[in-house]
Parts: C-alpha cells; sequence; structure tokens
C-alpha cells in the first residue's frame, strides 16, 4: 500500500493505483529486460562464435572444396565418356560397317530440366544435373556395346564363310584369272579361275566354311566340288583325282574336300580354283589373304598376271 502527500488537504492519503497502471509497469519492466537480453544475443552471435559454429563453418568450406573437386572429376568422366563415343562411332561402328549410334541424345528425355537454382546450393544441383547426364549417356554407352558385341559375333560367323586362304599348300600358279590360251582349243579364252599346279593326289582344302553343292559347276570341270558359303559365296574345285565329300555335307575352312587331279578338260595335273561372288566368277587372288606372306602373295600375284596357257 502507498500513501501519497495531498498539498491542499495537508494529510497522507491512500494512493489508488489502477490495475492498468500495475500492468503497465510489469510490461515496461519485462520489455527492457528482453530487449536487454535480446542486445546481449546479439553482441555475443557477432561478437563471439561458439566452437560448433567453428566446426560448422569450417565444414562448409570442406563442403565448397569437395564440390568444386566432384565438378572437376564429373568433367573429367564427361570427357572420357565423349572420346568413347566418338571411337564407338568412328572406329568400332566403322570397321563392322554399322551407322553410328543414331539416338544417342536418347539420353535428354530421361535427365529433368535443369533444377531450380537456389543460391545456397546451386553448385549441388548442377553437380547432381551433370551426374545424371553422365548416368545416362552411360547407360546408351552400355547399350551400344552390347550391340556392337552382337555384330562381332556375326561378323566372325561371316568372316568364317568367305574365301580366305589358298585351296593348296606351297601354292603354285601355273594360269591365273582373264584371257587365258586355253590348252585344248588353242584360243584366247577368259580363264574363270586360277590354275595350282601339284601332284597327283595333293590334298585340296575348303578355303570357308561351307555346304558341299548338290549342282557341280558345269561340264568339263571334270571331278569337282562345290562349295555353297552363304554370303553370297561359292567356291569350286575342279579336275579332281577324287572328292573327298559328299553333297550336303558340312565343311570347315581348311577341311580336305578332295585330291588333286586331271580329270574332265584337262591338259595336266592341276587344281581349277574358282570363287564365285552373287554368282558372277572373280578373280580369286583377292581371297588369298589368311595364309600367305607378302612375299609368296606378291608371287602369286605375279604369276597370276601372265597371259600365258591355262591348263583349263
Ligand atoms: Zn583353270
Amino acid at each position: 500500500m502507498k500513501y501519497k502527500f495531498n498539498h491542499k488537504s495537508l494529510s497522507f492519503e491512500i494512493e489508488e493505483i489502477s490495475v492498468k497502471q500495475k500492468l503497465k509497469k510489469i510490461f515496461s519492466y519485462t520489455g527492457i529486460a528482453v530487449a536487454f537480453a535480446l542486445a546481449s544475443l546479439l553482441i555475443y552471435a557477432n561478437v563471439f562464435t561458439s566452437p560448433k559454429e567453428k566446426r560448422l563453418k569450417r565444414e562448409l568450406e570442406e563442403n565448397d572444396l569437395r564440390i568444386a573437386y566432384l565438378e572437376r572429376r564429373v568433367n573429367l568422366l564427361s570427357h572420357v565418356l565423349k572420346d568413347l563415343e566418338e571411337k564407338d562411332d568412328n572406329i568400332y561402328r566403322a570397321l563392322l560397317e554399322s551407322e553410328p549410334v543414331a539416338d544417342r541424345n536418347r539420353w535428354m528425355d530421361t535427365v529433368e530440366a535443369p533444377y531450380e537454382k537456389r543460391v545456397s546450393a546451386k553448385n549441388l544441383d548442377d553437380l547432381s544435373r551433370k551426374t545424371d547426364i553422365l548416368a545416362a549417356r552411360t547407360q546408351v554407352e552400355l547399350q551400344s556395346f552390347a550391340e556392337l558385341w552382337e555384330m562381332i559375333q556375326h561378323a566372325d560367323e561371316r568372316m568364317r564363310h568367305i574365301p580366305a586362304i589358298t585351296p593348296v599348300k606351297n601354292p603354285q600358279v601355273i594360269s591365273g584369272f582373264g584371257m587365258r590360251y586355253h590348252p585344248i582349243y588353242h584360243i584366247l579364252r577368259r580363264h574363270t579361275g586360277i590354275d595350282f599346279i601339284g601332284k597327283r593326289g595333293q590334298p585340296i582344302y575348303a578355303t570357308a566354311d561351307g555346304v558341299v553343292s548338290r549342282d557341280g559347276p558345269g561340264s568339263g570341270y571334270g571331278i569337282a566340288v562345290m562349295l555353297n558359303h552363304g554370303y553370297g559365296y561359292q567356291t569350286v574345285y575342279a579336275h579332281l583325282s577324287k572328292a573327298n565329300v559328299r553333297p550336303g555335307q558340312k565343311v570347315k575352312r581348311g577341311d580336305v574336300v578332295g585330291f588333286m587331279g586331271s580329270s574332265g578338260l584337262s591338259s595336266g595335273t592341276h587344281l581349277h580354283y574358282e570363287v564365285i561372288k552373287n554368282g558372277q566368277r572373280v578373280n580369286p587372288v583377292h581371297f588369298f589373304y589368311a595364309d600367305l606372306s607378302p612375299a609368296e602373295y606378291e608371287e602369286i600375284l605375279q604369276r597370276a598376271s601372265e597371259v600365258n596357257r591355262a591348263l583349263s
């Protein structure tokens, strides 16, 4: 209870303090206290840094460094992948006579549009997007290599079915492909194969994988073996002394298909060898590359180009 001196009545009177005034006082004290507390906190936060804050700051700086490092790595990987894509298109696919990957950019569909750039996490968002792109491009490239692997299987199959060796060991070419004198008719005629001389009974080898044809190459060839290799290729081994295979039989490159002789229209023991591509007789010299040294190949080319007398 408070007393107040009244100058008019010259007496002490009990002072009436309203509830409103009381509240006002309480609030003003509390207000000052709160303001003081806030001010101290602000000063403390600005002037002093807690160990925890220091640690967090350091972590943030380290994270920035890590992000920069990761970004450099992602960029490097992106370059490596680009190099692989170019190799894929320009070397691997060219070797297999295949078109470049047409839909290499299909990854675009699988990657989300650029993230909304938030200032604080801009670098991380960029990094995330780059990583997504890298993953998508890698997926396309993996798919492409699976396709290449498939193609190689078939290319290998095809290579085994295209003539690649000479049909005799230690080949001695006596007459090549082109206009040659016929040994029996004594006129210039188109010689449709290559003649190899050798000993009677010498083994004759299949020059590629294939199946023994049920059709013969025609009259005048004597005892002959014709192989169907597929991929448009056939080979003919003529004037044999004896065949070593039956029609319909599967043969591998290097299998003995018969033995050298002089049957049919022939003027001496030799092998007449033909390569047929899509029904056309072509120069067999272009199909000896697997088992000859450059010198041997050179000699065969030389002998095969001389316009001499064929043994037919
Ligand atoms: Zn011939």
